[in-house]
């Protein structure tokens, strides 16, 4: 393994080691297919099955509503494309509302179902951190409304979005609401009766746990349309055999974040803050982007002005530093990030931002290093 001072934990996290080891004995030595009536298959039935209790509780829902998918992205889409499909079907509901600042997995499944199928999909607005206002939800649900869907915590500026409320004014319409919850789910405490929220995407690469394994969420929703149709698995909502030893390792990883959720937000919440103020101390030019305070503990985002966001990545890289650009990566043209656009940035500012996401190993002498290489990547960049 190389040595790197890792800073993107948004993007991917190592997995854990007790992660790990809970997982081993699902490849070789346990490995039954959960379906089969013999004692192997049942062995491997009860894993999952306990796995199942275990990410139902982190999430304040009985097991029978968690499906197993396999990531955050099949959870998006399933949630998405079932939902709209079977709303149309029931109620001639076909409008899909939706924030500016969702994940792909979200918006292009969205906007999939407008171009392909018919669905209509609004835009909500969200002001310069961000951030959606329920108010504005109110005005645009109707009867015709399919589902509302907003992320819970931003992958890319942290800003974490006023979900109980936005949900409070879903149920009222009697409109099922979900919420993309990869990024939150791994630092904030979940409930999905206190955020009245009938569907949540789950994945857990992003707390430790590994990757190619997430959940979808459901609560008092009836019908879903499969997205993925083959055997009964998953009560019939996604089929294909699970996958024992990742949804094992996602129940313990799931299980753990929620448990030492206190712990680990002090610890990362100090580091951001000292992280946030020394950056914007030390580089003319700095802005924060998302909240200053309603975000994900871990979350740091900027922007810089006159740089080219995914240079400064490769030149932080080459000191051996690893974060992250908002912008698309498209070598000789940058695309800037569509979500700083919405919020009120130039193209020109939007494409000087940076991403820097704190874990476990991060501790302040990283991050005072990792500054002065900012500092002097962003000088050299300016010349
Ligand atoms: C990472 C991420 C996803 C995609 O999850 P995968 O498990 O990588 O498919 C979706 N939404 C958000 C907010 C994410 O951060």
């Amino acid at each position: 393994m190389y040595k790197i001072n890792y800073f993107d934990y948004a993007a991917t996290t190592p997995v854990d080691d007790d992660v790990l080891a809970a997982m081993m004995p699902y490849f070789s030595g346990n490995f039954g297919n959960p379906s089969s009536i013999h004692t192997i298959g049942q062995s491997a039935e009860a894993a999952l099955e306990k796995a199942r209790e275990d990410c139902g509780s982190c999430l304040g829902i009985a097991p029978r509503d968690v499906i197993f998918t396999s990531g955050g992205t099949e959870s998006d889409n399933l949630a998405l494309r079932g939902c709209a499909f079977s709303q149309r079907k029931s109620n001639a509901a076909d409008e899909i509302i939706i924030s500016p600042v969702e994940h792909h997995a979200v918006s292009k499944t969205a906007w999939q179902l407008s171009e392909e199928f018919g669905f209509k999909v609004i835009s909500l607005p969200v002001d310069q951190f961000g951030m959606v206002d329920p108010d504005d939800v109110r005005k645009r649900i109707s009867s015709k409304t399919a589902l509302v869907t907003v992320i819970y915590g931003n992958n890319e500026i942290g800003t974490i979005n006023p979900v109980p409320e936005i949900g409070a004014v879903c149920q009222e319409m009697g409109v099922p609401f979900h919420s993309d919850a990869v990024q939150a789910g791994a630092h904030l405490k979940m409930d999905m009766q206190r955020d009245q929220l009938n569907m949540i995407s789950i994945g857990a690469h992003k707390m430790y746990g590994p990757k190619g394994i997430g959940l979808l969420g459901i609560k008092n929703l009836k019908n879903i349309l499969p997205v993925q149709t083959g055997g009964g698995h998953e009560f019939n909502m996604r089929a294909g055999t699970q996958n024992v030893p990742l949804i094992v390792g996602m129940a313990k990883a799931f299980s753990a974040s929620q448990d030492e959720i206190i712990a680990r937000n002090n610890h990362l919440t100090d580091l951001r803050d000292y992280l946030v103020s020394s950056v914007l101390n030390s580089v003319s030019g700095a802005q924060l982007t998302g909240h200053p305070e309603s975000r994900l503990p871990n979350h740091a985002s900027f922007v810089f002005e006159g740089i080219d966001g995914n240079r400064l990545v490769m030149y932080l890289d080459a000191k051996g530093f690893a974060c992250s650009s908002g912008s698309a990566c498209k070598v000789g043209s940058p695309q800037p990030s569509e979500l700083l656009l919405a919020m009120g940035f130039s193209e020109e500012m939007a494409l000087g931002s940076l991403r820097i996401t704190l874990g476990k190993d991060t501790t302040r002498e990283k991050i005072d290093s990792l500054v002065v290489a900012i500092h002097e990547s962003i000088e050299k960049l300016r010349k």
